[in-house]
């Protein structure tokens, strides 16, 4: 018995809760992106940090694409997965010594650079070495991404990002910094970004930058727009690829590059969000005061988002074809915000029904943890399974 795209009858003999990835549907997706760009000079690096499963990392980089790290393990991690160290940007605000010396070792495409003491910190360690590091600004453009707060990362109150106002200490700075050579500017505005406008405005107000460095006469050979394109979580089978030809004609229409330039982006939830789901089986039936509670053998452990950023998936009973009712979704883990979903309609549950949570192919097993000493989540796959 298969129900949509899922193997029932496999799931049967698997021990729940488990990660399940369509590979076909990630070919599908990473077909639609290469379709976009291929003839354009435009290069896409997968954000690692939404899934780093291997398998998925392998498929992913047989495309040619180039990896977004923020971290010395994940630069690790791409390159044992056959990313091209010269195709890696490695972000973040807290970049180690040692993870530094990491992406040194390892040639990588671009540091993009958060701050002055980091600068200050990748021209010496480049030094030592007797190397020269390839940098991006990363500069915080103050746009506004109209989505959850905590994945907000373009305004002047986030963490991340050079302030444009101390660009002209920058510039001043960077001639003395011999192990440094500035390649190009970075941005990253925020995430699951759905009012395309947003883009819009940033690229604008990288127009806008764009002619300050050329009247301080520095030549940028590319421009880095990050990730944070938005999924559609609330109907994935209606919408499983998210709209790479909008998303990239908007770039085409107002981004002014120059002859020369290449424009990168930084793509991570719309590569993996939607060939993922949460496979878990109902314990039990609960009956609370004017709730109905579905207690799941998944939690907050094995996918975090509804518990941190009030995230919504789509959930569905893959084994009743009942009459549906109204259920609270919740997972074993001793918080209330253990809770997948409220007031959720299902179709008639029993306990021992399996449960598909959609769209958890990114930030989901990457951010799972072993509290309450739970046992990792496995993962299989749709073609091997
Ligand atoms: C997280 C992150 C991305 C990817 O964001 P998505 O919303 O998953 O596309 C890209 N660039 C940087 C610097 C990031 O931190």
């Amino acid at each position: 018995m298969t129900q949509g795209k899922f193997p029932l009858d496999k799931f049967d003999s698997i021990e729940t809760p488990f990660y399940y990835y369509d590979i076909s549907l990630l070919h599908e997706t990473l077909e639609a992106i290469q379709a976009e760009i291929i003839d354009k000079p435009y290069h896409v690096h997968y954000a690692l940090k939404a899934n780093t499963n291997p398998r998925i990392l392998k498929e992913i980089s047989k495309y040619g694409f180039g990896a977004d790290c923020v971290s010395g393990n994940e630069i690790l991690r791409a390159i044992e997965n056959g990313f091209e160290p010269n195709q890696i940007a490695f972000a973040g605000v807290g970049k180690t010594d040692r993870e530094i010396e990491i992406a040194l070792d390892n040639d990588i495409f671009s540091f993009n650079v958060e701050s002055i003491p980091e600068l200050h910190a990748i021209n010496s360690l480049a030094q030592t070495k007797g190397k020269k590091a390839k940098i991006a600004l990363r500069i915080n453009p103050n746009v506004d991404a109209h989505t959850h707060s905590y994945i907000t990362t373009g305004l002047t109150e986030n963490k991340f990002g050079i302030e444009e106002k101390h660009l002209p200490d920058v510039l001043k700075l960077l001639p003395t910094l011999t192990s440094v050579e500035l390649m190009g500017i970075h941005f990253h505005i925020g995430s699951q970004i759905t009012d395309l406008s947003s883009f819009k405005n940033l690229c604008l107000k990288i127009n806008e930058l764009q002619n300050y460095f050329e009247s301080n006469k520095m030549w940028l050979e590319h421009i880095n727009v990050g990730g944070g394109l938005g999924v559609d979580y609330k109907e994935p089978d209606t919408n499983p690829i998210a709209d790479f030809p909008a998303y990239f004609k908007l770039f085409t229409k107002h981004l002014e590059l120059r002859k020369g330039q290449s424009l990168h982006f930084e793509l991570g939830r719309a590569v993996v969000a939607q060939c993922g789901s949460l496979i878990s089986r109902v314990t039990y039936l609960k009956e609370g005061i004017k709730k109905n509670f579905v207690i799941i053998d998944a939690g907050m452990t094995d996918l975090i988002r509804p518990a941190l950023y009030q995230a919504f998936h789509h959930i569905e009973n893959l084994t009743s074809k009942g009459k549906s009712s109204v259920y609270d979704i919740v997972g074993p883990i001793c918080e209330t915000s253990d809770t997948f979903a409220k007031d959720f309609e299902l179709n008639k549950t029993q306990r021992g029904d399996i449960l598909a949570i959609r769209s958890a192919g990114a930030y989901g097993e990457v951010m799972a943890s072993r509290y309450n000493c739970r046992d990792w989540a496995k993962s299989y796959f749709s073609d091997t399974i």
